[in-house]
């Protein structure tokens, strides 16, 4: 199996990045992967200021996928996230939500024990380890890896796991997929600007799409018992009306249904849900049952 080494990475997201590996579609790849902080951060006693802006969200990659083309799509197959023992968080004012509340740079070191991130004596929280930025090149400029957007990025989104699967678009010849940014666990929202920031490793399948998504309804992202677009924008209230919108497309053409009526459909079933308000575009999403998408297909397919 293909491994790519953590320091094989880069902090920005782009077509001219030069590609550490290729790979054909269908192949199994494994991307180990430094924490937010490049593994700067090794005691309670390294603030957030420690780590210099050259080492904060790395990503590593990029992979270059033989045979995908701009228009394509990658499924990428989240086949399985391993994490290290212990991972770190950091508070820093005027960062984040609490950022004019937050007394100043507090570091913690949080230890994961039997699948359990240890935050005290009293509270265990059970880990829900997912990857907080992942994407492919984007069509345009680089992108820094900090931020998210249509090519994927840093979404920090808490339900990109094991088992899950992302459709991301291809924007350049090989996708030049990256990711990194490891959480032991987040909730919605990121509320000090990190999650449990932690070392990892994320095994992938990466499969070609001709022609299947258009790309303007990506990211999708499959987990559980949902479907779910993803979308990023400057404010939270445009980034959730976009994955709405692109969520109700979708349907659209999945349903056969009409224009108001999926509307109503999306009022009754589709939850839309905050992924993070900390980064540099707000990053919101939409989800929607597949048990409702599939018994409507099964029915379509009875006729
Ligand atoms: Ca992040
Ligand atoms: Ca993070």
């Amino acid at each position: 199996m293909e491994v790519i080494p953590k320091e094989k990475m880069i902090l920005a997201m782009s077509k001219s990045n030069n590609p550490v590996k290729k790979v054909d579609s269908g192949s199994t790849v494994v991307f180990d992967t430094f924490d937010c902080f490049s593994n700067q951060i090794r005691t309670e006693n390294d603030p957030f200021s420690s780590v210099g802006w050259d080492k904060i969200n790395p990503a590593t990659g990029p992979l270059y996928v033989n045979n995908a083309e701009i228009g394509d799509v990658l499924k990428v197959e989240i086949l399985d996230i391993k994490i290290a023992s212990k991972g770190v968080m950091t508070t820093a004012t005027k960062l984040g939500v609490l950022g004019d509340i937050v007394t100043g740079e507090t570091t913690k070191i949080i230890e994961i024990i039997d699948n359990f991130a240890v935050f005290n004596e009293r509270i265990k929280i059970p880990v829900n380890p997912m990857i907080g930025v992942i994407g492919t090149a984007p069509y345009g400029d680089s992108i820094p890896t900090g931020t998210p957007g249509s090519h994927g990025g840093n979404m920090d989104c808490k339900r990109i796991v094991k088992d899950s699967v992302l459709y991301l678009p291809v924007n350049t010849d090989g996708a030049l997929l990256s990711m990194g940014d490891l959480h032991a666990v987040m909730a919605d929202g990121e509320i000090v600007i990190c999650g449990l920031e932690i070392p990892g490793e994320v095994t992938v399948k990466v499969t070609v799409l001709k022609n299947e998504i258009p790309h303007n309804l990506l990211p999708i992202l499959v987990e559980g018992n949902h479907v779910m677009t993803i979308a990023s924008a400057k404010t939270l209230d445009e980034a959730a009306k976009n994955a709405t919108i692109n969520m109700h497309s979708f349907l659209l053409d999945k349903l056969n249904l009409g224009i108001d009526e999926t509307g109503m459909l999306l009022s009754l079933v589709g939850d839309l849900r905050i992924c993070q308000i900390v980064d540099p575009l707000m990053t919101a999403r939409m989800e929607f049952p597949l048990s409702i998408l599939n018994q409507y297909e099964s029915e379509i397919s009875k006729k």
